[in-house]
């Protein structure tokens, strides 16, 4: 990998280190380091930017190999940083672009060792390693380093983190956000007169709506090469290459942010939770993927909703619905993450020791909601967010896995996750890992939600209305054992602790067979049987 990197990266002028630029940096210098998910200059204060500092990109062999992301993952964040280092390089930044086997900090720590004068400034990292490595760095040299404040979220996390406790709920958070940006607000009121629009957001997909086709970027020299290095040095990365479509550049994601406000936004709340097989993309704007790493801004992205909605584009639930998980959903995870680490990552509320089943890696399965959102990720990177709660999390729970692994296998799985936003989302929201700071419940459900908002069920090779047996959908009986199980982390929240009522109501029959089916289901699970 190292020298297929080296001689693609002679692109950038300044790499190998030109004579110019070792003048430059052998006498006093101002040098910026950008990370793999800072990808935008606007972010960064001018005052900064306008001294046209250094701007030192790393290639980190080892964040690439830490777990084993997707490896359409690893093309898009080395892509995407490429393509922006030339970028910057063009608007007439120097620009220098270090690979290493080690960590990002061991970049930096042997640049600055070789150029004593360099005095470098840092973006705080959003996510908790590397945010550490940096860290120690720092320590190590003194004044010649300084953070700024990571820009590329709208909440400050000091001002809510103290919050974040059993109780403080999304939608408070989400209020709050709302007065603070005045985003679809009017005279201090919600614009429309409610707050969420969620009663007409949970809309199963009629049969025959079309779904715009989802815009598809072709990959260029540099992203053809970046797959060429995964492919050929990232053999046993997770997941598929032989299609990548994604934007790698900000233009490209601007364009697609245009395409999903005119062609996607007007159906995306009141679809916001179907699943159909084969689609894995529905009404979403999967632009999470160009939020997460800085191509796109948070703020840029609200206001283009407000303005399509303005303009009769888009009605209101479906734009409220996108700024809420954009400005409500989406910093609530980052604020957690920050209130939270790293005590968080360990925690099993449930104690389950099960392991990850194995068809989350291969989608070896006849569970066809589940083949379905995995097939999506391992040929996408991606599935939307409702497969990842009520199919990937639920079957989780209900199979009693660790959250643990489930956390680590979001982390890597998606091309979107990084994991101050997946490690909350799983850890908080879905599992009920954290005993209930983030969500009032575990999230389980059984087979006849699934059916409700899809059309998986009546293609599957087992029956959602039969209770247990062979034939029965695994989810209905897994359900039930887990409410049996687990009475107590429901017992607070009083509309689903009438589900603890309707289980003890059954008879004792049924109650042995639910145990029966279960048992023998996730031993086999956790068996790797299919
Ligand atoms: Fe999933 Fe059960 Fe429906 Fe099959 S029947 S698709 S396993 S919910």
């Amino acid at each position: 990998m190292l020298e297929t990197a080296r001689e693609f990266l002679s692109q950038i002028d300044n790499y190998p280190i030109t004579p110019s630029l070792e003048n430059k940096l052998a006498t006093s210098d101002r040098a910026l380091f950008v990370l793999y998910d800072q990808l935008n200059l606007a972010a960064f204060p001018s005052e900064i930017l306008s001294q046209k500092p250094l701007l030192i990109f790393v290639e980190s062999l080892a964040y690439a190999i830490a777990i084993p992301h997707h490896k359409q993952k690893l093309v898009y964040i080395l892509s995407a940083q490429r393509h922006f280092a030339i970028a910057c390089h063009q608007q007439g930044f120097p620009v220098l672009n270090l690979f290493t086997e080690g960590t990002h900090a061991d970049a930096l720590i042997k640049f600055l060792e070789q150029y004593p004068n360099l005095e470098l400034t840092y973006m705080q990292p959003s996510e908790w390693d590397t945010r550490s490595q940096i860290a120690a760095m720092a320590d190590q040299f003194g004044d010649r380093v300084k953070s700024i404040p990571n820009q590329f979220f709208i909440a400050d996390p000091e001002k809510f983190k103290s919050k974040i406790k059993k109780g403080y709920r999304l939608e408070t958070f989400y209020r709050e956000l709302r007065k603070q940006t005045g985003y679809l607000m009017e005279d201090g009121k919600p614009v429309g007169g409610n707050w969420n629009y969620d009663k007409e957001n949970r809309k199963s997909l009629p049969k025959n709506t079309s779904i715009p086709a989802i815009a598809e970027i072709k990959p260029d020299q540099i992203t053809a090469e970046v797959i060429h290095l995964v492919q050929n040095y990232l053999p046993n990365a997770f997941g598929k290459l032989d299609r990548f479509i994604y934007a790698v550049t900000r233009d490209q994601a601007l364009e697609l942010a245009k395409l999903f406000i005119e062609t996607r936004l007007d159906k995306f709340g009141a679809y916001e939770d179907a699943i159909k097989v084969g689609e894995p993309f529905l009404f979403h704007s999967i632009l999470s993927i160009y939020l997460n790493n800085g191509l796109l801004l948070p703020q840029e992205l609200c206001e283009m909703a407000i303005a399509a909605y303005a303009q009769n584009l888009a009605p209101l639930n479906s734009v409220e619905g996108f700024v809420r998980q954009i400005l409500g959903w989406r910093e609530y995870m980052r604020v957690y993450y920050e209130a939270k680490m790293p005590e968080v990552r360990e925690s099993n509320y449930f104690e389950f020791t099960n392991d990850l089943p194995q068809l989350y890696w291969d989608a070896n399965t006849d569970l066809l909601c589940l083949k379905d959102a995995i097939t999506n990720i391992l040929n996408y990177g991606y599935s939307h967010h409702i497969q990842r709660l009520m199919v990937l999390s639920n079957f989780s729970n209900l199979t009693n896995t660790d959250p643990r692994q489930l956390n680590q296998w979001f982390w890597l799985a998606y091309i979107d996750a990084y994991e101050w936003v997946e490690l909350p989302n799983v850890l908080g929201m879905s599992t009920f890992a954290d005993g209930g700071i983030l969500a009032s419940k575990p999230y389980v459900s059984g087979g006849n939600y699934i059916n409700k908002m899809s059309n998986c069920c009546s293609q599957c090779k087992y029956d959602v209305k039969q209770k247990v047996g062979e034939k029965a959908c695994p989810f209905n009986y897994l359900y039930w054992h887990f409410v049996d199980q687990h009475r107590e982390s429901f017992a607070e929240n009083g509309r689903v602790s009438l589900m603890v009522n309707a289980y003890d109501k059954k008879l004792e029959d049924e109650k042995q067979a639910i145990r029966d089916s279960a048992t023998k289901f996730i031993t086999g699970v956790a068996r790797s049987l299919k």
